[in-house]
């Protein structure tokens, strides 16, 4: 069968339309696990109280081996029919949000308001909707579903939860495919990782009077030396690759040479190779600031230093074009008359797809703005948010494989 034909056999089973009923039928419930968990505060590293809310619905939804691991992921096992094999659903229990963020929903008609409430809370209640209307429905699928609600999606978090998962967790070795449903559009699904470097270099010197130790080293120009070589580092277009100094603080006062000057920097790629490239030659770049600075000037005081910490580290990957879970979830977006488009971003499927796992990004339903600002909003109108959670359902029975009956 082709992607198109396995997607219309899920859509025309009668199963399938049962478990849309029931999508339909408990949708002001949905609305209802989403306000809920949105107004838990699930700062980054502070997912906890979230994390205990997310455990107790798995478990009231009748999933085995419902339990949280060493790094706080909550996950339930809803079991196939085949030898084991495993399809991770996942959405982060994290925020970008810090501690103390007002986070009670408004609401305005169909739409709702608070900080996280569609990156990425709206995946997690939609995740316990697909478990309720499978049930009702009585689908099995060959292989098993894992369910996760995950920590430290988001920035500095450095996804650590889904990395812990394929480290350490317990179903790694039986995990053949990834999903994380992460954002309400479901056309936008993505299939490439884009790999992140994070660096805090602080350049570090003597400092004295900028008059009467004029001729010592001065950490500021080595890092503006760095700064400028990185600038003129090229990168190729495609695959994406980027750089940035992103953050400078230093100095201690206008008439003195500074001791101590601060970088923060940002690397990105969506190619492993290129990424290590990059990396690679921004180390060199800094140490020869350095040894460049320190020829410049008198190093009688004190010579320049660079103390390098590397404060980020998501792996690059991609799922590329050919592989059966990209086709079935493009025909599943396409069936519900949508267009899909394959994206790059930065999402917990980095770390399957760079392990050569296939592995996407797919959406959740309905439509959502403004996500990493106080604004943010998702609009839960039935019928866009139920066209777009048919979608990923049928996504999901294909890659999971559906058991069909007659
Ligand atoms: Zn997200």
């Amino acid at each position: 069968m082709t992607p198109t034909e396995t997607i219309a056999a899920i859509r025309a089973d009668a199963r399938f339309q049962v478990a849309c009923d029931r999508l339909r039928a408990d949708h002001d419930r949905t609305v209802t696990d989403v306000v809920t968990l949105t107004e838990i505060p699930s700062p980054p590293f502070g997912e906890e109280k979230r994390a205990a809310a997310y455990l107790e619905m798995l478990r009231a939804h009748g999933l085995e081996q419902v339990e949280q691991d060493e790094i706080g992921n909550v996950m339930g096992l809803r079991r196939g029919f085949g030898n084991g094999d495993i399809l991770v659903v996942a959405a982060h229990l994290d925020t970008v949000f810090p501690a103390g963020t007002d986070v009670r929903v408004r609401r305005e008609g169909t739409k709702l308001f608070a900080p996280g409430v569609s990156d990425d809370t709206w995946s997690l209640a939609v995740n316990l909707a697909f478990i309720r209307a499978l049930d009702a429905a009585g689908i099995r699928t060959r292989h098993d579903l894992l369910f996760v609600g995950d920590v430290g999606e988001e920035g500095l978090g450095d996804l650590r939860g889904i990395r812990h998962l394929f480290a350490k967790g317990r179903h790694r070795e039986r995990i053949r495919a990834f999903l994380t449903v992460d954002s309400p559009e479901v056309e936008r699904i993505v299939s490439g990782g884009v790999g992140s470097r994070r660096y805090r270099v602080t350049f570090r010197g003597p400092g004295g009077h900028s008059y009467a130790a004029f001729g010592l080293v001065n950490p500021m120009y080595a890092m503006a030396e760095a700064t400028r070589a990185l600038a003129a580092v090229p990168v190729p277009q495609s695959p994406p690759t980027t750089h940035c100094v992103s953050v400078v603080s230093g100095g201690t006062s206008i008439n003195a040479i500074a001791n101590a000057v601060t970088i923060e920097v940002d690397l990105r790629s969506a190619s492993a190779a290129e990424l290590e490239r990059l990396d690679t030659r921004f180390l060199e770049i800094v140490n020869e600031a350095v040894v460049t600075e320190n020829a410049a000037r008198s190093t009688a005081s004190g010579a320049i230093t660079a103390e390098i910490a590397r404060v980020g580290d998501r792996p690059a990957g991609e799922t590329p074009q050919g592989m059966p879970i990209r086709s079935l979830a493009a025909a599943a977006v396409a069936a519900e008359g949508y267009a899909p488009h394959f994206e790059f971003s930065s999402t917990d499927a980095n770390v399957p797809m760079s392990l050569g796992i296939p592995a996407l990004k797919i959406g959740a339903g309905g439509r959502g703005g403004r996500a990493h600002s106080l604004e943010e909003w998702l609009d839960v109108e039935p019928e866009e948010s139920l066209r777009g959670m048919r979608t990923s359902l049928a996504a999901i029975l294909a890659l999971a494989e559906m058991e069909q009956v007659g």
